[in-house]
Protein backbone atom coordinates (compact mmCIF):
# COMPACT_ATOMS: atom_id res chain seq x y z
CA UNK A 1 0.00 0.00 0.00
CA UNK A 2 1.65 3.33 -0.90
CA UNK A 3 1.31 5.93 1.06
CA UNK A 4 1.08 9.47 -0.26
CA UNK A 5 1.66 13.13 2.16
CA UNK A 6 -2.03 14.00 3.80
CA UNK A 7 -1.47 16.98 1.98
CA UNK A 8 -2.53 15.65 -1.06
CA UNK A 9 -5.79 14.67 0.10
CA UNK A 10 -6.09 18.46 0.64
CA UNK A 11 -5.81 19.39 -3.20
CA UNK A 12 -8.70 20.56 -4.44
CA UNK A 13 -9.24 20.60 -8.60
CA UNK A 14 -10.56 23.27 -11.18
CA UNK A 15 -14.22 21.28 -11.98
CA UNK A 16 -14.03 23.53 -15.48
CA UNK A 17 -12.11 20.35 -16.75
CA UNK A 18 -13.87 17.96 -15.09
CA UNK A 19 -16.89 18.92 -16.99
CA UNK A 20 -15.00 19.10 -20.07
CA UNK A 21 -14.26 15.72 -20.46
CA UNK A 22 -18.04 15.00 -19.36
CA UNK A 23 -19.04 17.10 -22.26
CA UNK A 24 -16.64 15.52 -24.86
CA UNK A 25 -17.69 11.87 -23.21
CA UNK A 26 -21.49 12.45 -24.37
CA UNK A 27 -20.55 14.64 -27.49
CA UNK A 28 -18.22 10.86 -28.71
CA UNK A 29 -21.50 9.52 -27.77
CA UNK A 30 -23.65 11.18 -30.62
CA UNK A 31 -24.97 13.60 -28.32
CA UNK A 32 -25.35 17.25 -29.50
CA UNK A 33 -23.56 19.25 -26.87
CA UNK A 34 -22.58 23.22 -26.12
CA UNK A 35 -20.32 23.77 -24.64
CA UNK A 36 -20.27 26.80 -22.58
CA UNK A 37 -18.25 25.67 -19.53
CA UNK A 38 -14.87 25.96 -20.37
CA UNK A 39 -13.01 29.53 -19.77
CA UNK A 40 -10.75 29.91 -23.15
CA UNK A 41 -11.45 31.94 -25.69
CA UNK A 42 -12.94 30.04 -28.93
CA UNK A 43 -10.28 31.94 -31.08
CA UNK A 44 -7.19 30.64 -32.77
CA UNK A 45 -3.96 32.10 -31.61
CA UNK A 46 -3.48 35.01 -34.63
CA UNK A 47 -0.92 33.46 -37.32
CA UNK A 48 1.28 36.48 -36.74
CA UNK A 49 1.98 34.86 -33.44
CA UNK A 50 2.00 31.15 -34.33
CA UNK A 51 4.53 32.23 -36.97
CA UNK A 52 6.98 33.68 -34.41
CA UNK A 53 6.68 30.51 -32.64
CA UNK A 54 7.38 28.22 -35.90
CA UNK A 55 10.54 30.79 -36.50
CA UNK A 56 11.84 30.05 -33.13
CA UNK A 57 11.88 26.29 -33.88
CA UNK A 58 13.26 26.52 -37.25
CA UNK A 59 16.10 29.06 -36.03
CA UNK A 60 17.11 26.35 -33.47
CA UNK A 61 15.71 27.83 -30.45
CA UNK A 62 15.35 24.08 -28.70
CA UNK A 63 17.27 24.65 -25.88
CA UNK A 64 16.88 25.71 -21.79
CA UNK A 65 16.26 29.71 -21.39
CA UNK A 66 17.14 31.68 -18.10
CA UNK A 67 14.61 30.30 -15.53
CA UNK A 68 12.93 33.74 -15.42
CA UNK A 69 12.12 34.05 -19.19
CA UNK A 70 14.11 35.67 -21.63
CA UNK A 71 15.72 39.02 -21.53
CA UNK A 72 13.89 40.38 -24.81
CA UNK A 73 10.53 38.88 -23.55
CA UNK A 74 11.02 40.22 -20.23
CA UNK A 75 11.96 43.62 -21.67
CA UNK A 76 8.95 43.55 -23.93
CA UNK A 77 6.23 42.97 -21.15
CA UNK A 78 8.11 46.28 -19.38
CA UNK A 79 7.05 47.62 -22.36
CA UNK A 80 3.69 46.63 -22.65
CA UNK A 81 3.30 47.51 -18.88
CA UNK A 82 4.08 50.96 -19.53
CA UNK A 83 2.15 51.22 -22.84
CA UNK A 84 -1.01 50.39 -20.73
CA UNK A 85 -0.80 51.12 -16.96
CA UNK A 86 1.77 53.94 -17.15
CA UNK A 87 3.73 52.30 -14.88
CA UNK A 88 7.49 51.66 -15.21
CA UNK A 89 8.79 48.25 -14.59
CA UNK A 90 12.05 46.75 -13.96
CA UNK A 91 12.42 43.83 -16.43
CA UNK A 92 14.61 42.06 -13.71
CA UNK A 93 11.33 41.92 -11.88
CA UNK A 94 9.22 39.84 -14.02
CA UNK A 95 9.27 36.31 -13.89
CA UNK A 96 7.80 34.11 -17.08
CA UNK A 97 6.32 30.95 -16.12
CA UNK A 98 4.32 28.86 -17.93
CA UNK A 99 0.85 30.13 -17.85
CA UNK A 100 -0.83 31.92 -15.06
CA UNK A 101 -1.33 29.22 -12.34
CA UNK A 102 2.40 28.70 -11.77
CA UNK A 103 2.50 32.24 -10.28
CA UNK A 104 -0.14 31.23 -8.26
CA UNK A 105 1.21 28.11 -6.92
CA UNK A 106 4.61 29.80 -6.08
CA UNK A 107 3.42 32.34 -4.19
CA UNK A 108 1.07 30.20 -2.08
CA UNK A 109 3.69 28.07 -1.41
CA UNK A 110 6.08 30.89 -0.26
CA UNK A 111 3.47 32.24 1.85
CA UNK A 112 1.36 29.24 3.02
CA UNK A 113 2.36 27.20 5.75
CA UNK A 114 -0.12 25.84 9.15
CA UNK A 115 -0.03 29.07 11.07
CA UNK A 116 -0.56 31.27 8.08
CA UNK A 117 -3.80 32.60 6.96
CA UNK A 118 -4.25 33.38 3.36
CA UNK A 119 -7.38 35.56 2.50
CA UNK A 120 -9.26 35.11 -1.07
CA UNK A 121 -12.42 35.53 -3.04
CA UNK A 122 -15.40 33.25 -2.69
CA UNK A 123 -17.17 32.91 -5.24
CA UNK A 124 -12.99 32.52 -7.10
CA UNK A 125 -10.97 31.00 -8.87
CA UNK A 126 -10.96 27.58 -7.26
CA UNK A 127 -7.00 26.74 -7.70
CA UNK A 128 -6.75 29.36 -5.02
CA UNK A 129 -8.81 28.03 -2.08
CA UNK A 130 -7.02 24.37 -3.54
CA UNK A 131 -3.36 25.69 -3.24
CA UNK A 132 -4.12 27.50 0.69
CA UNK A 133 -5.61 24.05 1.69
CA UNK A 134 -2.50 22.32 0.24
CA UNK A 135 -0.35 24.22 2.20
CA UNK A 136 -2.05 23.73 5.51
CA UNK A 137 -2.82 27.75 5.71
CA UNK A 138 -6.23 28.92 6.70
CA UNK A 139 -8.06 29.23 4.01
CA UNK A 140 -10.35 33.26 4.93
CA UNK A 141 -12.65 33.43 2.24
CA UNK A 142 -14.82 36.71 1.72
CA UNK A 143 -18.03 36.65 -0.25
CA UNK A 144 -18.14 38.68 -3.10
CA UNK A 145 -21.48 39.92 -3.46
CA UNK A 146 -24.05 39.96 -6.59
CA UNK A 147 -25.76 43.21 -5.05
CA UNK A 148 -22.12 45.14 -5.70
CA UNK A 149 -21.87 43.53 -8.94
CA UNK A 150 -19.80 40.95 -8.12
CA UNK A 151 -16.87 43.66 -7.28
CA UNK A 152 -15.06 42.98 -3.94
CA UNK A 153 -15.14 44.91 -1.23
CA UNK A 154 -12.18 46.66 0.65
CA UNK A 155 -13.76 46.47 3.82
CA UNK A 156 -14.76 42.99 3.75
CA UNK A 157 -11.07 42.32 2.85
CA UNK A 158 -9.76 44.83 5.59
CA UNK A 159 -11.88 43.43 8.62
CA UNK A 160 -10.53 39.74 7.63
CA UNK A 161 -6.92 40.77 8.46
CA UNK A 162 -5.20 39.51 11.33
CA UNK A 163 -1.61 38.86 12.56
CA UNK A 164 -1.75 36.16 11.09
CA UNK A 165 -2.45 36.80 7.59
CA UNK A 166 0.65 36.15 4.99
CA UNK A 167 -1.29 36.96 1.90
CA UNK A 168 -4.18 38.23 0.38
CA UNK A 169 -5.46 37.40 -3.29
CA UNK A 170 -7.76 39.30 -5.21
CA UNK A 171 -8.92 39.17 -8.84
CA UNK A 172 -10.43 41.96 -11.23
CA UNK A 173 -12.04 41.30 -13.82
CA UNK A 174 -12.78 38.55 -12.27
CA UNK A 175 -13.48 34.56 -12.63
CA UNK A 176 -16.44 33.24 -12.30
CA UNK A 177 -18.23 35.99 -11.66
CA UNK A 178 -17.18 38.16 -14.61
CA UNK A 179 -17.19 41.57 -11.82
CA UNK A 180 -15.16 44.28 -12.16
CA UNK A 181 -13.65 46.56 -9.25
CA UNK A 182 -13.72 50.04 -9.11
CA UNK A 183 -10.68 52.46 -8.99
CA UNK A 184 -12.44 54.08 -6.03
CA UNK A 185 -12.06 50.40 -4.29
CA UNK A 186 -9.15 49.71 -5.19
CA UNK A 187 -7.97 52.95 -3.62
CA UNK A 188 -8.94 52.22 -0.17
CA UNK A 189 -7.92 49.01 -0.32
CA UNK A 190 -4.62 49.93 -0.81
CA UNK A 191 -4.30 52.52 1.72
CA UNK A 192 -5.07 50.32 4.40
CA UNK A 193 -2.77 47.73 3.08
CA UNK A 194 -0.06 50.02 2.92
CA UNK A 195 -0.38 49.82 6.52
CA UNK A 196 0.45 46.35 6.63
CA UNK A 197 3.60 45.73 5.10
CA UNK A 198 4.37 42.08 6.11
CA UNK A 199 1.53 41.05 4.13
CA UNK A 200 1.74 40.11 0.26
CA UNK A 201 -1.05 40.86 -2.37
CA UNK A 202 -1.46 39.04 -5.46
CA UNK A 203 -3.37 40.68 -7.94
CA UNK A 204 -4.35 37.94 -10.71
CA UNK A 205 -5.17 40.21 -13.40
CA UNK A 206 -5.16 37.50 -16.18
CA UNK A 207 -8.42 39.38 -17.63
CA UNK A 208 -7.41 42.92 -17.59
CA UNK A 209 -7.50 43.17 -21.58
CA UNK A 210 -11.19 42.18 -21.18
CA UNK A 211 -12.79 44.69 -19.23
CA UNK A 212 -15.80 46.44 -21.21
CA UNK A 213 -18.44 49.45 -21.29
CA UNK A 214 -17.30 52.66 -19.52
CA UNK A 215 -15.13 50.81 -16.74
CA UNK A 216 -11.39 50.65 -17.45
CA UNK A 217 -8.74 48.42 -16.12
CA UNK A 218 -6.81 49.73 -12.79
CA UNK A 219 -3.63 47.61 -11.96
CA UNK A 220 -2.47 47.28 -8.98
CA UNK A 221 0.97 47.76 -10.28
CA UNK A 222 -0.71 51.99 -10.30
CA UNK A 223 0.04 52.42 -6.94
CA UNK A 224 4.07 52.56 -6.27
CA UNK A 225 3.52 52.44 -2.36
CA UNK A 226 2.71 48.92 -2.48
CA UNK A 227 5.00 47.97 -4.88
CA UNK A 228 7.24 45.90 -2.15
CA UNK A 229 4.16 43.70 -1.23
CA UNK A 230 2.98 43.02 -4.75
CA UNK A 231 2.70 40.16 -6.85
CA UNK A 232 0.56 40.90 -10.21
CA UNK A 233 -0.24 38.33 -12.57
CA UNK A 234 -0.92 38.58 -15.87
CA UNK A 235 -0.43 36.84 -19.26
CA UNK A 236 -1.10 35.33 -22.59
CA UNK A 237 -3.47 32.92 -22.17
CA UNK A 238 -6.61 34.44 -22.44
CA UNK A 239 -6.17 38.28 -24.31
CA UNK A 240 -4.01 36.26 -27.25
CA UNK A 241 -6.02 33.03 -27.15
CA UNK A 242 -2.93 30.96 -26.25
CA UNK A 243 -3.99 28.74 -23.31
CA UNK A 244 -2.44 25.82 -24.87
CA UNK A 245 0.98 27.51 -25.32
CA UNK A 246 1.94 27.61 -21.54
CA UNK A 247 2.49 30.99 -20.93
CA UNK A 248 2.17 34.21 -18.27
CA UNK A 249 4.37 36.48 -16.07
CA UNK A 250 4.24 37.93 -13.16
CA UNK A 251 5.80 40.99 -11.90
CA UNK A 252 7.42 40.47 -7.81
CA UNK A 253 8.91 42.64 -5.23
CA UNK A 254 12.28 42.96 -5.85
CA UNK A 255 13.27 40.77 -2.66
CA UNK A 256 11.16 37.70 -3.47
CA UNK A 257 12.69 37.47 -7.23
CA UNK A 258 15.67 34.81 -6.03
CA UNK A 259 12.99 32.87 -4.44
CA UNK A 260 10.62 32.93 -7.87
CA UNK A 261 13.38 32.13 -9.46
CA UNK A 262 14.39 29.06 -7.07
CA UNK A 263 10.90 27.64 -7.70
CA UNK A 264 11.26 27.93 -10.98
CA UNK A 265 14.61 25.79 -11.33
CA UNK A 266 13.31 23.31 -8.95
CA UNK A 267 9.72 22.83 -11.03
CA UNK A 268 9.66 23.32 -14.81
CA UNK A 269 13.19 24.91 -15.41
CA UNK A 270 11.79 27.64 -18.16
CA UNK A 271 8.80 28.39 -20.72
CA UNK A 272 9.93 26.42 -23.90
CA UNK A 273 11.51 29.12 -26.31
CA UNK A 274 9.86 28.22 -29.27
CA UNK A 275 6.56 30.28 -26.79
CA UNK A 276 8.62 32.89 -25.26
CA UNK A 277 9.67 34.02 -28.60
CA UNK A 278 5.58 33.92 -29.48
CA UNK A 279 5.07 35.71 -26.50
CA UNK A 280 7.11 38.80 -27.64
CA UNK A 281 5.32 38.80 -31.04
CA UNK A 282 2.01 38.83 -29.25
CA UNK A 283 2.82 41.88 -27.51
CA UNK A 284 4.88 44.05 -30.05
CA UNK A 285 3.19 42.77 -33.15
CA UNK A 286 -0.56 43.39 -34.73
CA UNK A 287 -3.05 43.23 -31.99
CA UNK A 288 -6.44 44.13 -34.90
CA UNK A 289 -7.76 40.74 -34.84
CA UNK A 290 -7.33 40.90 -30.64
CA UNK A 291 -9.56 43.60 -30.96
CA UNK A 292 -11.72 42.10 -32.97
CA UNK A 293 -11.58 38.99 -30.69
CA UNK A 294 -12.54 41.76 -27.74
CA UNK A 295 -15.42 43.43 -29.48
CA UNK A 296 -17.10 39.95 -30.34
CA UNK A 297 -16.82 39.32 -26.69
CA UNK A 298 -18.60 42.45 -26.11
CA UNK A 299 -21.36 41.82 -28.29
CA UNK A 300 -21.70 38.19 -26.90
CA UNK A 301 -21.73 40.08 -23.29
CA UNK A 302 -24.41 41.85 -24.11
CA UNK A 303 -26.29 39.32 -25.96
CA UNK A 304 -26.05 36.61 -22.91
CA UNK A 305 -26.94 39.26 -20.46
CA UNK A 306 -30.44 39.54 -22.43
CA UNK A 307 -31.56 35.92 -23.00
CA UNK A 308 -30.34 34.61 -19.61
CA UNK A 309 -32.54 37.68 -18.30
CA UNK A 310 -35.52 36.36 -20.47
CA UNK A 311 -35.78 33.10 -18.33
CA UNK A 312 -38.12 33.85 -16.03
CA UNK A 313 -36.09 32.04 -12.87
CA UNK A 314 -33.00 33.54 -13.86
CA UNK A 315 -31.79 37.02 -12.60
CA UNK A 316 -28.18 37.82 -14.20
CA UNK A 317 -25.98 40.97 -13.59
CA UNK A 318 -24.37 42.57 -16.63
CA UNK A 319 -21.14 41.13 -16.31
CA UNK A 320 -18.28 44.01 -16.73
CA UNK A 321 -15.29 41.80 -17.63
CA UNK A 322 -13.79 38.58 -18.78
CA UNK A 323 -16.05 36.28 -20.48
CA UNK A 324 -18.40 34.82 -18.14
CA UNK A 325 -21.80 35.52 -16.95
CA UNK A 326 -22.76 34.29 -13.13
CA UNK A 327 -26.65 34.49 -13.12
CA UNK A 328 -28.84 33.79 -9.84
CA UNK A 329 -30.82 30.73 -10.21
CA UNK A 330 -32.26 30.29 -6.64
CA UNK A 331 -35.95 30.85 -8.23
CA UNK A 332 -35.59 27.81 -10.58
CA UNK A 333 -35.30 25.91 -7.12
CA UNK A 334 -32.47 23.74 -8.05
CA UNK A 335 -29.09 23.70 -6.38
CA UNK A 336 -26.24 24.63 -8.92
CA UNK A 337 -25.29 21.31 -8.88
CA UNK A 338 -28.41 20.17 -9.99
CA UNK A 339 -28.56 22.68 -12.75
CA UNK A 340 -24.95 21.86 -13.85
CA UNK A 341 -26.12 18.02 -14.22
CA UNK A 342 -29.50 19.21 -15.79
CA UNK A 343 -28.90 21.37 -18.29
CA UNK A 344 -26.03 18.60 -19.44
CA UNK A 345 -27.91 15.48 -19.31
CA UNK A 346 -31.19 16.81 -20.47
CA UNK A 347 -30.30 20.23 -22.55
CA UNK A 348 -26.55 19.07 -23.36
CA UNK A 349 -25.16 22.41 -22.47
CA UNK A 350 -22.08 22.56 -20.72
CA UNK A 351 -22.31 25.18 -17.65
CA UNK A 352 -20.32 25.27 -14.01
CA UNK A 353 -22.30 25.09 -10.93
CA UNK A 354 -21.16 28.00 -9.29
CA UNK A 355 -20.38 25.93 -5.80
CA UNK A 356 -17.30 24.94 -7.86
CA UNK A 357 -15.75 28.16 -7.11
CA UNK A 358 -16.64 28.12 -3.62
CA UNK A 359 -19.24 27.47 -1.08
CA UNK A 360 -20.79 31.15 -1.60
CA UNK A 361 -21.38 30.20 -5.75
CA UNK A 362 -24.21 28.63 -4.53
CA UNK A 363 -27.58 29.19 -6.20
CA UNK A 364 -25.37 30.33 -9.47
CA UNK A 365 -23.84 28.87 -12.67
CA UNK A 366 -21.17 29.94 -14.68
CA UNK A 367 -21.85 30.51 -18.23
CA UNK A 368 -18.78 31.33 -20.47
CA UNK A 369 -19.51 33.12 -23.32
CA UNK A 370 -16.20 31.98 -24.91
CA UNK A 371 -18.73 30.29 -27.69
CA UNK A 372 -20.46 31.65 -31.08
CA UNK A 373 -23.94 34.00 -30.93
CA UNK A 374 -25.78 30.89 -32.77
CA UNK A 375 -24.69 28.57 -30.01
CA UNK A 376 -25.17 31.04 -26.72
CA UNK A 377 -29.14 31.57 -28.27
CA UNK A 378 -29.68 27.75 -28.64
CA UNK A 379 -28.22 26.76 -25.16
CA UNK A 380 -30.43 29.31 -23.66
CA UNK A 381 -33.21 28.33 -25.87
CA UNK A 382 -32.87 24.96 -24.20
CA UNK A 383 -32.42 25.62 -21.11
CA UNK A 384 -35.89 27.81 -21.60
CA UNK A 385 -37.56 24.38 -23.10
CA UNK A 386 -36.58 22.80 -19.55
CA UNK A 387 -38.47 24.62 -17.46
N1 LIG B 1 -6.43 33.29 -13.14
C1 LIG B 1 -7.73 33.24 -13.42
C2 LIG B 1 -8.66 34.14 -12.69
C3 LIG B 1 -8.22 32.33 -14.36
O1 LIG B 1 -9.52 32.29 -14.63
C4 LIG B 1 -7.30 31.46 -15.01
C5 LIG B 1 -7.75 30.46 -15.98
O2 LIG B 1 -8.90 30.16 -16.13
C6 LIG B 1 -5.95 31.55 -14.67
C7 LIG B 1 -5.55 32.50 -13.76
C8 LIG B 1 -4.94 30.59 -15.22
O3 LIG B 1 -4.54 30.87 -16.48
P1 LIG B 1 -3.50 29.94 -17.22
O4 LIG B 1 -4.27 29.05 -18.13
O5 LIG B 1 -2.62 30.91 -17.95
O6 LIG B 1 -2.73 29.16 -16.21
Amino acid sequence: MLRITNKMNRLGTESAFEVLSRAQTLSQEGKDIINLGIGQPDFKTPPHIVEAGRKALRDGYHGYTPANGIPELREAVAFDLKKRHKVDVDAEDIVVVPGGKPTMFFSILMFGGSNAEIIYPDPGFPIYGSLINFTGSKAVPITIKEKNDFSFNAEDILEKITPRTRLIIINSPANPTGGVTSKLELDKFVKEIVKHPTIAVLSDEIYSHMIYGKETHTSLLQYPEIRDQLIMLDGWSKTYAMTGWRIGYAVWPKKLIPHVTRLCINSHSCVNAATQYAGIEALKGSHTLIQKMLQEFDSRRILIHKELNSLSSFKCRMPGGAFYAFPNIKDTGLSAEEAQDLFLNEAGVAIIAGTSFGKAGQGYVRFSYANSRENIIEAINRIKKLF
